[in-house]
């Protein structure tokens, strides 16, 4: 027999989630799409971190991978372009009992989003950010986003585009207050799961950098990495994304990185001859915004009355 306790999670101590338990509809995008892996990496967490569904929320904007939360059976908000992160602070601050998955694209959190992706990763609020990267705008057919690399060609710049792409990695670790800024490619579904799972674990924000699969628009996007593993480099600590044997395997690329070490961090995220996958950087002790928005949530209804009633007197003339 099921009740509700008073955190309104259900109350049965023999619930056991499956898998079926976090699969929404079928996911519609294109065939061999690389959001189809994340998707089943972020379902298999849950599941395996046993994290009630109702006590879980998918976050998104506006582009393909935003499709994410309808493809969850959580708690989902499919919101606007660009505004994810606002919307998953404000549910941290009023909900900080939920476990906060962030869906976002290069364009959604790139461009339009990018004040809001600063400010996120300053407040360092606890969720797990993961940018799917597939260096092109999808959903609106093909257009240069700020991570397109130069002289790739799209339907705004049919002759190449013209400036050096950004880099989110270097972005990210740049902004105060950064926490946990990891990278992973979508064609390795462990370091996927690792990276998701050590990221979910994190105490505050987790900015998880994804190289995306999109083979409907630029399908040889990443040939270079995944026709020779070398081009991989496979960031290695005690302290970094645990390295499963199959992928140090795959990757005979290694470097030992150290992820409290800021400026190293800047030095593997700037290197233009390989492609770094692993934990860049983790300051688990990093301030918390959410520890402030959280004051008074344990008050009693009397108590919290109370106390508005001792903010408004404040403003009495
Ligand atoms: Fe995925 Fe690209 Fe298809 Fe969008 S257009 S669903 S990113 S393969």
């Amino acid at each position: 027999m099921y009740g509700l306790k008073e955190d309104w999670s259900l109350d049965d101590p023999a619930r056991e989630f499956v898998l079926d338990d976090y699969e929404g509809g079928t996911a519609r995008w294109c065939s061999g799409c690389g959001d189809h892996g994340v998707l089943t990496a972020v379902q298999r967490l849950c599941r395996d971190e046993q994290l009630p569904p109702e006590k879980t929320v998918t976050v998104s904007g506006i582009g393909c991978s935003s499709r994410f939360p309808h493809y969850m059976k959580t708690y989902g908000f499919h919101g606007l372009h660009g505004r994810a992160l606002p919307v998953a602070c404000g549910v941290r601050a009023r909900r900080p009992d939920l476990h906060i998955f962030v869906a976002t694209g290069d364009g959604d959190c790139c461009a339009i989003g990018t004040a809001h992706w600063i400010h996120a990763v300053r407040y360092n609020m606890k969720m797990v950010v993961m940018l799917l990267d597939n260096n092109i705008y999808g959903l609106t057919k093909m257009q240069t986003s700020p991570t397109t690399k130069r002289g790739a060609t799209s339907n705004t710049h049919p002759d190449g585009s013209m400036l050096d792409a950004l880099n989110p990695l270097t972005v990210t670790l740049g902004i105060t207050n950064a926490s946990f800024v990891a990278q992973t490619v979508d064609w390795n579904p462990a370091h996927v799961y690792a990276t998701l799972r050590a990221a979910h674990r994190h105490p505050g924000l987790a900015f998880v950098r994804i190289l995306q699969r999109c083979p409907h628009f630029v399908p040889k996007l990443w040939d270079e990495l995944t026709n020779d593993p070398n081009k991989v480099l496979l960031l290695d600590h005690p302290d970094g994304i645990p390295v499963d044997p199959a992928v140090a395997r795959a990757y005979k690329n290694h470097q030992r990185h150290d992820p409290h070490d800021l400026g190293a961090a800047f030095q593997v995220a700037r290197r233009e001859d390989v492609v770094p996958i692993g934990l860049l950087y983790h300051n688990p002790d990093a301030q918390r915004y959410d520890e402030f928005s959280a004051a008074g949530h344990a008050l009693q209804p009397e108590a919290r009355l109370k106390a508005i009633d001792a903010a408004i007197d404040r403003f009495l003339i």
